[in-house]
């Protein structure tokens, strides 16, 4: 029997996973199956077992089920933990293994498809949800010279820096802490763009030669990019790379092969403008 896999969200029609999956088992000569399944609000864990009972081997998880996902896997790991959310699950009999590979496909995503090693470097988070929290150990494990998280509510923020203790030594505050710093690489992993909202930024936050990178993917010159582009910076990026980069971490772990991302980044990408 073909091997089966799925992502699972609510919504799900938007997901670009079965799409990518299936041209990286294209390019690999993987034999497997790729699905989008909508589960209820209320159904995550029973639509997960399902999948499971008819013999899938692993899941993608997307907004709103990933902390969800993190309760459910038996064994997740240490990404996982930190992070309070998993982003792939792997059934093996019956453990289910939980991944979080977000961070991990933002970091590839920065270092090797845009260059810009963080090691050494000054580096700002803004925003202190999930995207935020799967991204702190793998940026910090790359030796920034600083690691910041600004977020609206500063005690969210501060929170993080409490629990990531053990990793990294957290900067933390609300966006009026940020005046007087610059960085060279300042990441948005809030929501606000998608909304159309613009995010309080003081005037030389970004330093000459900074990187401006958007999560949120697909949607062209964000509020965020445009101030970026604003205040001069000359390198923007949005999470299309990160989105396949962590696609491409969740099918080596599951058939054992690391499929080429950069043609499917290309096929996906949306001009900035
Ligand atoms: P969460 O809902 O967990 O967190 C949202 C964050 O955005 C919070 O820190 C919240 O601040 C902040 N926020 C929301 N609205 C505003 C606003 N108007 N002004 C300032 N801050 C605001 O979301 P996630 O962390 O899961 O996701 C964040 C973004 O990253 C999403 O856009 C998501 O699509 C994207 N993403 C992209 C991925 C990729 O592969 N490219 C992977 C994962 C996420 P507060 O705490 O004050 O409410």
């Amino acid at each position: 029997m073909t091997d089966r896999y799925a992502v699972i969200g609510h919504p799900i029609s938007h997901s670009k996973s079965p799409q990518i999956h299936t041209a990286f088992a294209q390019a690999t000569g993987q034999s497997l199956t790729y699905t989008a399944i909508e589960a209820p609000l209320d159904g995550f864990a029973a639509t997960v077992e399902a999948f499971r009972r008819e013999g899938g081997r692993g899941v993608n998880v997307t907004l709103p089920f990933k902390l969800q996902a993190r309760e459910l896997a038996t064994h997740p790991s240490e990404a996982a933990r930190l992070a309070g959310a998993a982003n792939a699950l792997k059934f093996e009999g019956d453990r289910i293994l939980g991944e979080n590979f977000d961070g991990i496909g933002l970091v590839n995503d920065l270092q090797v498809n845009l260059g810009r090693s963080l090691k050494g470097r000054r580096v700002l988070l803004l925003g202190a949800g999930g995207a935020t929290r799967g991204a702190l150990l793998p940026i910090a494990q790359q030796g920034p010279a600083l690691l910041a998280v600004a977020n609206r509510s500063a005690d969210k923020a501060h929170a993080l820096r409490t629990d990531f203790a053990a990793h990294a030594a957290l900067q933390s505050g609300g966006y009026a802490d940020l005046a007087g710093e610059a960085f060279d690489v300042v990441i948005n992993a809030t929501s606000a763009g998608l909304a159309g909202e613009a995010l309080p930024l003081p005037a030389g936050l970004f330093a000459p030669g900074a990187l401006a990178y958007d999560m949120v993917y697909g949607k062209g010159l964000t509020p965020f990019l445009r101030q970026a582009r604003e205040a001069g910076v000359q390198t923007l990026a949005d999470g299309v790379g990160m989105l396949v980069e962590q696609a491409a971490e969740a099918f080596l772990w599951w058939r054992g092969v690391r499929p080429s991302t950069k043609q499917v980044i290309a096929a996906l990408t949306v001009p900035l403008a």
